[in-house]
């Protein structure tokens, strides 16, 4: 075992401070990644105040890994030294369930999450990563564009993958309305997304003030979702509607937005359940349905489809002493539009 610098978190309450972990030893299939750059993602953010009950502490957070490779396993066949490489929040999967053998590791029922799961190498948790390298089987490994910042590209591990997939998924494209609720690390990657893939695509705000950088990332149309007369205005008129929300909202006001057979997806993550009405599914067949990040398969082709379309997020880079401020800012929602942590700083 390798010691390694990290930032953890020692209890819900406490904030994040500098640490040193263990990281197992290069196997034969493990690729050795000093971490260049690490994004701030609201999971991390729900994880560390355990929102959603049964976290593990100490916790180590980071899941939009972008890093350089430092070591590989004699059997690794994709990756060399010097490679950029990508991680996500994929950490291990059995590789032998259907749901593996189907591309899908996101669904497997032995996933491990890169931080606050299972880690079957240590028999302890798995640490992500706010730390100066992590060590992972190359199959959970994504090769990154060159030409793209690598800082930027970062957020595309987590943020990227969970808006691709579904609108790929849900097949959005030319001639459809489709609607990101939430402009944040998730939305605002959704937006360039659905317009790369030739949708209208019209952003829900509780912010008016992000109203001309929802229309500068692509958004056709701005609808501030507090104004009860401007969303009944849309009632009928969408055929898809991403929701990143991340707090409590009314989810029936946008079922009501949709057309007959549209869907409303839920990539966001409230911690209270939300409450949803019957008559606003029902007519109009619509469909509530929700997604998990996606596989590593689809992640490789959404990172490919980025350096082919020029995508990558609007980031703040900061050094991880400023981790806690990051978060307090991001839970004011004070962010644009994901922060992303210069882990050269950690080496200083
Ligand atoms: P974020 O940057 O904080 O963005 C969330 C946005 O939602 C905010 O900027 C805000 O946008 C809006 N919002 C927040 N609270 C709200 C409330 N109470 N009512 C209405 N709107 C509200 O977060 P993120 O990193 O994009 O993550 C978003 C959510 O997705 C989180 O819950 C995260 O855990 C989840 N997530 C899920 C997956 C998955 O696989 N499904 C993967 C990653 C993240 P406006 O200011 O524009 O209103
Ligand atoms: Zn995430």
């Amino acid at each position: 075992m390798q010691p390694t610098k990290a930032y953890s978190a020692a209890t819900p309450a406490a904030p994040l401070a500098p640490t040193t972990i263990l990281r197992r030893d290069v196997g034969a299939h493990d690729v050795l990644i000093d971490v260049l750059f690490c994004g701030i993602c609201h999971s991390d953010l729900h994880q560390v105040k355990d929102d959603f009950g049964g976290a593990t502490f100490p916790m180590v957070p980071g899941h939009e890994i972008v890093g350089k490779v430092a070591g590989v396993g004699d059997q690794v066949t994709k990756f060399k030294l010097g490679d950029l490489v990508g991680v996500g929040c994929i950490a291990d999967a059995d590789g032998t369930c259907g749901e593996c053998r189907a591309d899908h590791e996101e669904c497997c029922p032995n996933l491990s999450y890169v931080f606050n799961s299972k880690d079957r190498h240590t028999g302890g948790t798995t640490y992500g990563g706010f730390s100066q390298s992590i060590v992972i089987e190359e199959r959970f490994v994504l090769r990154m564009p060159k030409n793209l910042d690598p800082a930027a590209a970062a957020p595309l591990l987590c943020g990227g993958i969970t808006t691709y997939s579904p609108l790929r998924h849900w097949k959005v494209g030319k001639g459809q309305r489709v609607g990101v609720i939430g402009l944040g690390g998730l939305g605002h990657l959704a937006v360039k997304f659905a317009r790369a893939l030739g949708a209208s695509v019209a952003v829900f705000t509780t912010s008016e003030g992000k109203r001309d950088d929802a229309l500068k990332l692509g958004a056709d149309e701005v609808i501030v979702s507090t104004d009860p007369e401007a969303m009944k205005r849309h009632a009928g008129t969408f055929d898809f509607i991403l929701d990143t929300v991340s707090g409590e909202h009314d989810i029936n006001a946008y079922l009501w937005l949709l057309k007959r057979d549209g869907t409303v997806t839920l990539v966001g993550l409230p911690p209270k359940p939300l409450s949803v009405r019957a008559f606003p599914l029902i007519v109009g067949r619509k469909s509530l349905s929700g997604s998990n990040i996606g596989g590593i398969k689809e992640t490789q082709e959404m990172l490919d489809f980025c350096s082919e379309h020029g995508i990558t997020a609007d980031v703040e880079t900061l050094p991880i002493q400023k981790v806690n401020e990051a978060f307090a800012r991001l839970e004011k929602g004070d962010v644009k539009f994901r922060f992303v942590l210069d882990m050269a700083s950690l080496r200083d």
